[in-house]
């Protein structure tokens, strides 16, 4: 039997999706409807970053997308729940202007599948930083906020103290994967005192377009001696060099 107050709370709120007002069993779920138009991200994907590939992976070898195969990241994996269009954007929405914590808890759950090998072998969950005055105008980070989501969902140890944004970049909006990974360099590093050696660390954060944010967070750990570093985020963007 439920407890009272849960009952309580049930009945006068009945938990609705994550994107409409659609009634669900449980909080944090996607309805039928905006499950069947949610475009996850499926197979064929580059080994690494994890963007679809537009061709039959032939199950023998492991295919890379041009850009990893030019200039690979820092980090080994990337990989996303879902594709970031429309109905992503909704389903994100949340954790910016609604109520984060249970939005967030939704969204670690479609996380996790997708996330499923790297979450079980990483050492510590680290959200991609915000610069201090992005935060203060912000509030919180969306990033620190899913990898709480996360490290409840799945008793993974937390480190949100582990990288630091020093200088605010311009937004990166419009500028090609090269001229981000410029914009970016020396923008993140580890926090002194920030203890990293060995392990393998999980970067949490909501939304990857070339990864070239991702790819300075990476480097920046393994600098500090981090093992591997993996990628997780809610989406990405199918086409980067659309972008
Ligand atoms: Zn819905
Ligand atoms: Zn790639």
């Amino acid at each position: 039997m439920k407890p009272l107050f849960r009952w309580v709370l049930d009945s006068v709120l009945p938990p609705s999706c994550l994107v409409c007002d659609k009634t669900v069993e449980a909080q944090g779920q996607l309805c039928l409807k905006c499950f069947t138009t949610a475009n996850f991200v499926t197979a064929p994907l580059c080994a690494c970053c994890g963007v679809p590939l537009p061709f039959a992976e032939d199950g023998a070898k492991e295919h890379l997308c041009d850009a990893c195969e030019v200039s690979p990241p820092a980090f080994t994996m990337a990989r996303a729940a879902l594709r970031y269009d429309d109905t992503a954007k909704k389903i994100i929405m949340p954790l910016k202007y609604g109520d984060q914590s249970e939005a967030a808890a939704g969204l670690a759950r479609l996380m996790r599948r997708p996330g499923e090998e790297m979450l079980q072998s990483a050492n510590l969950l680290v959200p991609v930083p915000l610069h201090a005055a992005r935060l203060r105008q912000r509030r919180y980070n969306q990033a620190a906020v899913l990898a709480i989501a996360l490290a409840r969902l799945t008793g993974r140890p937390l480190g949100l103290d582990v990288l630091r944004r020093w200088r605010a970049t311009r937004k990166l909006e419009g500028l090609s994967a090269a001229e981000r990974r410029v914009e970016l360099m020396d923008a993140i590093s580890l926090r002194q005192g920030a203890e990293v050696l060995g392990k393998r660390v999980l970067l949490i954060d909501d939304v990857m377009t070339t990864g070239a944010t991702a790819h300075q967070c990476a480097k920046a750990l393994r600098e500090g001696g981090a093992a591997r570093v993996d990628v997780l985020t809610v989406a990405r963007v199918a086409d980067p060099r659309l972008q």
